[in-house]
């Protein structure tokens, strides 16, 4: 961990007050609500309460310090001079207090998310745990759970529940259940509907696993199928493959997402795309890289992304399929295994 923040430390050009759990979490292995680290030339102070104090001494490579339960209030008494601070996730009130205190407050920006955004062989270790207990609840929810005329809701609780059975810390976020009409809302959540024969379902979830999470999505169907969603799923499918394929490092986040989304724009479901190819992720779900029209980030080997198009067409149905692979220097490690052919569930 403490190489972490020896990496850190090339990037700055003053202290840098990280406020950010899960960068903390990241730099020092030390979880907790309620903690700072600033990291200076030649040491790094670890701040945090009474409630949390025992367990930050364990932490190898840091200085700890007590402070009050108000952490920010404490600092602002005690710290002084120019430091950097976290200007994407510090408070504006909180920025005002330091300020208040002394402080010369420099905002940096997504400093330590640069390091998170390439993995190491025990990050990607972790991941790929994280991946086998996602493979294995797909493969049980399609042949063990029920759909047809159960809730989605209900379907939802028992991914849940494969997930707590294989092994998983928990869920990585709530798992989206979308079937027919509510499918083609990208982001809805699995609701009171009902799930009827010959629909769509889209599935989107994720496993924690040792802090790292994956995040797939398949469609899956309930019965026979009419024409068009039939068509429209072979050009998701499709649209996937040519983003897999774009995939390597030095390829632009904007170059990828264009790979996969000209497949879906050549097709009869032009303009149903309406958000990114993917989405860099590990500690969090959602985190550098991104893959998608407004992108500014280039792909490098061991970054973690999700690949994830889809077709939505409001009122009727949505799909949508998602993978998370590993950017190599050549191409990608894809280590989802659960099949991408359409599954028909009963
Ligand atoms: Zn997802
Ligand atoms: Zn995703």
């Amino acid at each position: 961990m403490s190489s972490r923040i020896e990496r850190l430390r090339e990037l700055l050009e003053e202290p840098l007050l990280v406020t950010n759990l899960v960068n903390v979490l990241y730099l020092t292995g030390f979880d907790s609500s309620n903690a700072a680290l600033l990291v200076e030339p030649a040491r790094a102070r670890l701040f945090t309460d009474f409630r949390y104090i025992e367990s930050a001494r364990a932490v190898e490579g840091v200085e700890t310090v007590q402070t009050k339960r108000s952490l920010i209030g404490w600092l602002s008494e005690n710290l002084s001079g120019r430091i950097g601070f976290e200007a994407d996730v510090l408070p504006w009130s909180f920025a005002e207090q330091l300020r208040e205190g002394g402080i010369e407050l420099v905002p940096r920006h997504g400093l330590v998310e640069q390091l998170r955004a390439v993995k190491d062989e025990s990050e990607l270790d972790t991941f790929r745990r994280a991946c086998a207990i996602t493979d294995r609840m797909f493969e049980r929810l399609v042949s063990e759970v029920k759909f047809v005329g159960r809730r989605e809701r209900d379907v939802a609780w028992d991914i849940t529940r494969l997930y707590h059975e294989e092994g998983a810390d928990e869920p990585a976020f709530e798992a989206i259940v979308g079937s027919g009409p509510t499918g083609a809302r990208p982001h809805a959540r699995a609701g009171d509907k009902v799930i009827e024969p010959g629909e769509l379902v889209v599935i989107d979830t994720g496993a924690n696993v040792g802090g790292y999470v994956s995040d797939y999505t398949r469609t899956l169907a309930t019965g026979e199928l009419d024409g068009e969603m039939r068509e429209a799923y072979d050009v998701v499918l499709a649209a996937q493959q040519a983003g897999l394929e774009a995939i390597r490092a030095g390829v632009a986040g904007v170059e990828a997402d264009a790979a996969a989304r000209g497949v879906i724009e050549e097709s009869d479901f032009a303009g149903t795309f309406g958000h990114g190819l993917g989405h860099g992720l590990g500690l969090d779900v959602h985190e550098s890289p991104r893959l998608s029209t407004e992108s500014a980030d280039t792909l490098a080997a061991g970054n973690l992304v999700t690949v994830e198009p889809g077709v939505y067409l409001e009122g009727r149905f949505g799909i949508r399929i998602e993978d998370d692979v590993i950017v190599t220097e050549d191409g990608i490690e894809n280590p989802v295994r659960f099949t991408k052919e359409l599954v028909t569930v009963g």
